[in-house]
Formats: structure tokens, C-alpha cells, sequence
């Protein structure tokens, strides 16, 4: 595993510290630049026995295999629990509540065990890594806070989110937190090119500037997302019934983070009434957006906000597509005063 350029210094920081570093850490930053895998590099390097001089983990010695074959005994990393993987009791139940995609209390009861245990190597740490944090549902919640508040030597918590503010504010402030460094667009078009990715401009700046989102969002079919912005550029003139096709096109995993974007930028405008008001997903777009601006109801505009965050959030487990993208885009025909 590499270290990203944009994280080179954040890591000598890192690693400097070394032997005194907090026993919670709390990574935050927009998704897409790389806070995981530089998570999942900060514990094979406290982990391995023979680190190099820049503090990167050897790659060979017994803890590093272990690591690289996801065994480590002194390592455990909690993402949510997927229908698929989910044990043999617990697929009834997440169906019945609607909590898949969450953390939960039973995989954080489960490191109780592992707490317990003294580590692999007597004066290594023993490592929680939990990804993303804001899966934590209350309950698995509280379980971590409790042992966040009284760990055992040598225990260290590292919490991954890129929505912080969903995080118990207690467990926020048990942690370090550590703001995830986002590239310059130099250096993550550089960075890009090195992956054989070039022309990326204009979906760097739509991927918000995270260059690992931009390689997750490769299957996006750019022709069809413009089709999508110029009908939403009519605004109050927009057809929801005609528009609607083109979402379902793109399909519910890509309009709705789209609509998100346009109605990010489109606040931003709102609220600023400017020319330098800053556009950050469309930059190619700003004059219009800020035409639509002066027509919004900024009230109705968050309240188009809250809906397509719900939508997100059940964008797993849909139940009538159309119907949904076209109660959405009906909703954001109505932001309009005219
Ligand atoms: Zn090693």
C-alpha cells in the first residue's frame, strides 16, 4: 500500500509520534480522498515489527502478513453488516427494522472479547479500526463509548467518517480528530494521470475535488447527467413527469447524489448572491445556477436538501423508483417563486 501525495504530511506527522499517539483517532473529511486507506496503512505500520524509516509498515515480516490476509490477531476492523454476510439470525431482523448498513451492537459487544485478550506481541497495540463511523447505530453507539471511556493499555480506536456531526458528540470528543487533507486539483489531476486517467477536469470537480471518488463514479455516463442538468436549469419550467426518465436512466445510485450536488450548489448561490459565490460541483453551470438562485425559496430549497438525504440513505432498498424520482423532482419544481 502507498501513501497518497496529499497525505505525505499528515503521515510524517503520524508516524513521528509513533509510540504517543492518542488512543482514539477520528479521521474526517469528504469521502473519496483516501481516509480508509490511510487508516488501514496507519495500522499495519503500528502493528509491524519492522517498519521502515518513513514509518511505513515492511510488508514482510509475520505481523504484515497477517495483516495483508486480514487475520491479524491483534487487529479488528468493523464495517456494517451487509444482508449477505450478516449471521444466521440477524437477516429476519434487519429486514424487519430497515437497519441494514449499520454497525451493529452485536459486532461491538464482540470486541469486548478481543479487549480482553492480551495482545499477540506483549508490547504491541491492539488495534479497532471502524469504518464508516457513522454507521454506529445508537445502541452500538453507546457499547463503544463505554469502552472508548476506560480502555486497556495499549488498546487504540481508530473511527473513519465523513459525516462527523452523525457521530454521538460524546464519542466525537473521546477522539483526536484528525481533518483528511483534500488534494489541490493539481496535485489529484497528477495523481490521476499516474493511474492512467487523464481528461478528468470536469469529473474531478463533479466528484468534489476527491480523486478516489472520482474512480468509484467511472461507470457515470456523463452525457446522460448533462441531459439531467439542463432540465433542471428550467426550474419551475422543469416537466418532473419528462426529467424523471432520464434519473431512472442514470439510475436511483446516481440521479440522487446528483440532485444532491445541484441543490448544494444551488444553496450556495442562494446564500450568497454574489459572483463569487462558489460553485463547486458546476462551475460550468454558475450562470444559470445563479439565475435559478434568485427565484429559490431558500426554506423550501432545505427542505429539498432533507428529502434527497432520506432518499440516500433508502437508496438501498427502494420501493417504487419512478414514482420516488418523481415526487422528488416535483418537490424541487416547487422551491421556485417563479
Ligand atoms: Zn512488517
Amino acid at each position: 500500500m502507498n501513501i497518497y501525495p496529499w497525505q505525505l504530511p499528515l503521515w510524517k506527522r503520524l508516524t513521528e509520534v509513533r509510540q504517543g499517539i492518542p488512543h482514539a483517532l477520528l479521521l474526517q473529511g469528504r469521502s473519496g480522498i483516501g481516509k480508509l486507506d490511510l487508516a488501514k496503512n496507519l495500522s499495519q505500520s503500528l502493528l509491524c515489527q519492522t517498519p521502515d524509516a518513513s514509518g511505513m509498515a515492511c510488508g514482510v515480516c509475520a505481523s504484515c502478513g497477517w495483516f495483508m490476509q486480514s487475520n491479524h490477531p491483534d487487529y479488528r476492523l468493523l464495517t456494517p453488516v451487509e444482508e449477505g454476510d450478516a449471521t444466521e439470525d440477524e437477516p429476519a431482523a434487519i429486514k424487519k427494522s430497515g437497519k441494514k448498513n449499520q454497525i451493529s451492537i452485536d459486532q461491538v459487544r464482540e470486541l469486548a472479547s478481543f479487549m480482553g485478550l492480551s495482545s499477540h506481541h506483549s508490547s504491541g497495540p491492539r488495534i479497532v479500526l471502524i469504518h464508516p463511523a457513522e454507521a454506529l447505530n445508537p445502541s452500538s453507539a453507546n457499547a463503544l463509548l463505554k469502552m472508548l471511556e476506560e480502555p486497556p493499555v495499549g488498546m487504540m480506536f481508530i473511527l473513519v467518517s465523513h459525516q462527523p456531526q452523525r457521530l454521538l458528540p460524546t464519542i466525537r470528543s473521546r477522539c483526536q480528530k484528525i481533518e483528511m487533507p483534500v488534494p489541490t486539483h493539481e496535485v489529484a489531476m497528477a495523481w490521476l494521470n499516474r493511474q492512467g486517467i487523464i481528461d478528468a477536469d470536469e469529473r474531478l470537480t463533479y466528484a468534489g475535488g476527491a480523486p478516489l471518488g472520482l474512480l468509484q463514479d467511472s461507470d457515470i455516463n456523463y452525457t446522460q447527467l448533462t441531459e439531467l442538468w439542463q432540465m433542471l436549469s428550467k426550474g419551475i419550467r422543469l416537466d418532473p413527469y419528462a426529467a424523471t426518465p432520464i434519473c431512472t436512466k442514470v439510475g436511483m445510485e446516481v440521479a440522487v447524489p446528483a440532485l444532491q450536488k445541484w441543490a448544494y450548489d444551488l444553496l450556495a448561490c442562494a446564500i450568497q448572491f454574489s459572483e463569487r459565490a462558489e460553485v463547486r460541483y458546476h462551475p460550468k453551470l454558475k450562470v444559470a445556477l445563479q439565475g435559478l438562485a434568485k427565484d429559490v425559496n431558500v426554506r423550501l430549497l432545505l427542505d429539498f436538501q432533507r428529502k434527497l438525504d432520506e432518499a440516500r440513505r433508502a437508496a438501498n432498498h427502494p420501493l417504487n423508483i419512478e414514482l420516488q424520482l418523481e415526487c422528488l423532482l416535483l418537490q424541487y419544481t416547487q422551491i421556485f417563486f417563479r
